[in-house]
């Protein structure tokens, strides 16, 4: 089966291995947001010979070709992503580092609001809110 990501690194050209092809699939898979410990884990599940430099490599290309994105939620990991899908935010639980995504209309609106009030069109933007959950 090709992984989404597969299917992204072949339009773009990359050159796949079989190990970027798991790496691509462990990706694709996720419904978190990994660190390359917990991408390399879950890729060893699958071939052992995987190595963490392989991963870091493979992230490092995949980001490059724009199909992956990479946060920073400050708990100096850094975490991957698809590029693709739905636009959402981050919210990061700073207790336990859990990352919810959301959307909300009011923040996409007044973002474009602001960039337009500085004579700019909006093309991208990015938002995490950092909480401790209430009691
Ligand atoms: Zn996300």
């Amino acid at each position: 089966m090709t992984s989404i990501l597969e299917k992204k690194c072949i339009e773009r050209g990359l050159r796949m291995t079989d190990q970027r092809r798991i790496i691509a699939k462990v990706l694709s898979d996720a419904n978190d947001h990994p660190d390359a410990e917990e991408v390399y884990a879950r890729a060893t599940a699958i071939d052992p010979k995987i190595s963490l430099a392989t991963v870091y490599r493979t992230v490092r290309l995949f980001d490059e070709a724009g199909i992956i994105e990479t946060h920073d939620f400050r708990d100096g990991r850094a975490r991957y992503e698809l590029a693709e899908g739905e636009h959402h935010d981050h919210l990061i639980d700073v207790q336990t580092g859990d990352v919810i995504e959301f959307v909300d209309e009011e923040i996409e609106r007044l973002q474009e609001k602001i960039a337009e009030k500085l004579g700019y069109e909006l093309v991208d933007h990015r938002m995490e809110l950092y909480g401790r959950k209430k009691k």
